[in-house]
């Protein structure tokens, strides 16, 4: 594979390229993995960067209707939208919910969005390290926005805040005793949380349950990457496609203040070492899928079982083997 020539193709914004790269970034083998990285670091210097918003919810909360009506409207406004998905059951199922054709619909037609349904990995850890290159394609490809999609349960909220600028937080309008079903260190991570289904019978009880959050994130520690206001509670209607201007004039008004205060710059710092630190903890781990590796692991394991080695001592003698 001419590696050059994709990254030149992907430069120019040619989405075909854009999903070969990212079917080579997703792939396991070893001389993928280097071309993948060999990619990478030629697209790196294109310096173009894209808004990364993160988005999560429970299944059924409108979280696909959210991303094709707010990725029309950004579309509508001159603006290039990637959709990717983080999702820990397709990893389970092998399959994909995004792969479904029936979500999206409008946006998979358009010309100026890319939509690329979860890999099918195995752990949420592969996963996550694999849509961090695909935004980091998506970005040099140009797209302006890349959002970046989750099935909230719980830990992939965590690992798509680690991947993005901005996090949404897409709840359902519902009784005050439901609030507690939002685990605080979710909220905690939210800088926009919106009441979906605000319309028709739904639409009184999404302006209470957003009051109620709104007074809920009042009551959160302050976090300086927040000018007045933030993090904030706002109720739309995906479907009949109210508020979605509003809360876009949020995210920039945010995104804005925390580029001037350097926040947004110091975050992408944050995660860039995060991942550094996350992919040498993964190749040392994968150190030890080597044969020869699990062979002694085995062994030193019955050692420890029976008792005849400590499993501090164990441990030592591995790592030695491995350096
Ligand atoms: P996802 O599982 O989070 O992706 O949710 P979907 O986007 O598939 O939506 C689940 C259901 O909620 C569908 O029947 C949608 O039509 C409905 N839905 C989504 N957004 C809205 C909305 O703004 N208002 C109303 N009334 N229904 C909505």
């Amino acid at each position: 594979m001419d590696i050059a020539d994709l990254g030149d193709r992907i430069l120019r914004g040619e989405r075909r390229a854009l999903a070969r790269a990212i079917t080579l970034v997703e792939s396991q083998r070893e001389d993928h993995r280097a071309q993948a990285t060999e990619l990478l670091s030629h697209l790196a210097q294109s310096g173009r960067q894209s808004l990364r918003i993160g988005l999560s919810g429970t299944p059924g909360v409108g979280k696909s209707t959210f991303i094709e009506s707010f990725g029309m409207m950004l579309i509508g406004q001159g603006l290039r939208v990637a959709v990717l998905a983080v999702d820990p059951s397709s990893a389970r199922s092998g399959g994909s919910i995004l792969g479904d054709k029936t979500r999206m619909e409008r946006l998979s037609r358009e010309k100026n969005a890319f939509i690329r349904p979860s890999p099918s990995q195995s752990h949420l850890g592969g996963v996550a390290r694999r849509t961090r290159e695909a935004i980091a394609l998506c970005e040099a490809a140009g797209y302006d926005v890349v959002l970046i999609e989750t099935v909230g349960v719980g830990q992939s909220e965590t690992v798509v805040s680690e991947l993005s600028d901005l996090f949404l937080l897409l709840l359902a309008p519902a009784g005050g005793d439901e609030l507690q079903g939002v685990k605080r260190g979710i909220m905690e991570m939210a800088d926009i949380i919106l009441i979906n289904k605000a319309d028709g019978d739904l639409k009184a009880t999404a302006t209470r349950t957003c009051a109620d959050y709104a007074g809920a994130l009042r009551l959160l520690r302050k976090r300086p990457q927040d000018p007045e206001g933030f993090p904030k509670a706002m109720a739309v209607s995906a479907v009949e496609e109210h508020g979605l201007d509003k809360a876009w004039t949020e995210i920039q008004s945010l995104t804005d203040w925390r580029r001037e205060a350097g926040h947004w710059q110091s975050n992408r710092a944050a995660q860039a070492r995060y991942w550094f630190d996350q992919e040498v903890r993964h190749a040392l781990l994968a150190r030890l899928e080597t044969a020869q590796a699990k062979a002694q692991m085995a062994q030193l394991d019955a050692e420890v079982s029976q008792g005849r080695l400590s499993p501090a001592a164990a441990a030592e003698k591995m790592l030695a083997s491995l350096v």
